[in-house]
């Protein structure tokens, strides 16, 4: 099969277009012939080696497609049937093999692009929105990456819950669209000092919570944002890690709440898996939730793809086309 492998982590060019054998499924497991493939930040952390993979390996966390084979013990699902998935890496394919308890069906409503869309940054952003930080009706909340892939969905979350929502991007057209999305007020941050931007838009109250997936850049405007007991959802890295810091600094700046969520946690179980998905997946076929998917990348492309995401120049959800 066709496959994106990485023999070295680096910049983009390490992802190059090979022929591997197709794998296939042990027990417990199936093959997924893969029609859609997400493209998600996290991958470029697995290609550049924030977070190490062993190599090689076939990056890609997040794809749908059609069941083609089962592994021994599969009971529950059948040959020809939709589904989508978000484990990995591995999905950077034309084939991927996946626990079978990790895959989730495909509602008839949805294409496989919406469901490789929508898993794993839908759920993402209904965990941290209903769970992490669970949003109350008049609260007023900071995200950053406004109109980015979690950003939009994340937004749009946020008024379903009742807030206020402040978002921050880089430039007017991103504003515009965060804006469509449903963001109360939009911050250029690579213009503008978004924390007192922030405490003059909340009359110098602050915000409750902080969506944070930026990182370095934003980490410590974030906490200068929030209202004392506020809390700090720290759940990105797109400009670098967040360095070590002191737990004195979230007493100092107002006894807050401090998170590092990861969608893993939140899906652990096969019924919270399920869970998740099925919200996200009926509030799209209900039009109550909206995704901008950009014309797909070939599977060839992938290079491409991450320079873009990579360059900020990018805003909903990338796809990738075997
Ligand atoms: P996005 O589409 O949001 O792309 C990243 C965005 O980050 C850019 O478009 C850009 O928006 C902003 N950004 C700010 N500074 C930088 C920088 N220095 N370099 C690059 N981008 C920058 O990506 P995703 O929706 O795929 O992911 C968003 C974030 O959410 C990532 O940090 C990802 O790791 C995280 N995530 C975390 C999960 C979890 O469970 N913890 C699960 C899913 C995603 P702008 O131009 O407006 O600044």
């Amino acid at each position: 099969m066709r496959a994106i492998q990485l023999t070295k982590t680096g910049g983009p060019d390490v992802l190059t277009l090979i022929d591997i054998p197709t794998p296939v499924p042990k027990a417990g497991e199936a093959l997924i012939r893969l029609t859609a493939i997400g493209i998600n930040y996290i991958d470029t952390y697995h290609r550049s080696g924030l977070y190490p993979v062993p190599l090689p390996f076939v990056p890609g966390s997040e794809g749908a497609g059609i069941v083609e084979q089962v592994g021994e013990g599969v009971m529950d699902l059948t040959v020809g049937q939709r589904v989508a998935h978000t484990t990995g890496p591995g999905a950077y394919a034309e084939y991927a093999v996946v626990p079978a308890d990790k895959l989730v069906p495909l509602p008839d409503e949805l294409t496989d692009q919406q469901g490789a869309a929508a898993l794993l940054q839908g759920m993402t952003a209904q965990y941290l929105t209903y769970t992490t930080y669970p949003i109350r009706p008049g609260d007023t909340v900071l995200i950053h990456a406004g109109a980015g892939g979690v950003g939009l969905l994340l937004t749009q979350m946020a008024r379903m819950r009742g807030a206020r929502v402040i978002t921050t991007v880089s430039t007017e057209e991103k504003a515009q669209l965060s804006r469509q999305n449903g963001a109360d007020e939009v911050i250029l941050y690579t213009q503008t000092d978004f924390a007192d931007e922030v405490k003059r838009l909340t009359g110098g109250q602050g915000v409750h919570a902080v969506y944070d997936s930026v990182g370095q850049s934003t980490f410590e405007g974030s906490l200068n944002c929030l209202k004392p007991l506020g809390t700090m959802v720290s759940f990105g890295n797109a400009s670098g890690a967040v360095p070590p810091f002191a737990p004195a600094i979230i007493s100092a700046k107002g006894s807050l709440m401090f998170t590092r969520p990861t969608l893993g946690h939140y899906t652990l179980t096969r019924s919270a898996l399920l869970e998740r998905a099925g919200i996200v997946f009926n509030w799209i076929a209900a039009g109550k939730l909206k995704l901008l998917i950009q014309p797909p990348y070939a599977l060839a492309d992938a290079a491409q793809a991450h320079r873009d995401l990579e360059s900020r120049g990018t805003t909903g959800k990338l796809l990738l086309v075997p």
